[in-house]
């Protein structure tokens, strides 16, 4: 690990570790750092998904809260649930650990639900961020860097 570089903003590329049937991408991105809306990071090594930090976010459905945490390599779907049940087809909201802001939505699911924005840097700042949905199991989610959506695609040219 020590050897690896994430760049500026703090993502990483990496051989392609998913080793469903289906993944078609040779690499894949890894998130190093994302912030909530005051300036915490969500990165955190008490989750860890194939040697790398996960993401560390709190999920509330009614009543009941939790944390969970989802793996930073994109397009990996892997997910750790901590004092909470997920139901497939819920829709969570996801809080902060540290200040317990609920974070803000991006913008809307395709299915129907809200994609929820991560900040790639520090500060509130749409045009850089990651949306995931907040319906569990949707596997939508999309990286927006400078108000463009990386494709996998695109990750060669970073
Ligand atoms: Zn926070
Ligand atoms: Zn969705």
């Amino acid at each position: 690990m020590d050897m690896e570089r994430f760049n500026k903003r703090g993502m990483l590329i990496i051989p392609n570790p998913i080793m469903a049937k289906d993944a078609v991408h040779e690499k894949s991105l890894v998130v190093g750092q994302l912030y909530c809306p005051e300036g915490h990071d969500l990165i955190n090594r008490r989750v860890v998904f194939n040697g790398y930090p996960g993401i560390l976010i709190k999920v509330q459905r009614g009543s009941v809260t939790g944390l969970v945490g989802l793996s930073p390599i994109c397009g990996d779907h892997a997910r750790i649930s901590i004092d909470i049940d997920l139901s497939s087809g819920e829709i969570m909201e996801f809080f902060c650990p540290v200040c317990d802001t609920l974070l803000p939505v991006h913008s809307p699911c395709s299915c129907g639900a809200d994609l929820i924005a991560f900040f790639t840097e520090p500060g509130v700042d749409f045009t850089n961020c990651i949306g995931i949905c907040s319906r569990v199991d949707c596997k939508n989610s999309q990286i927006l860097i400078n108000d463009e959506l990386v494709s996998f695609s695109m990750i060669d040219a970073f």
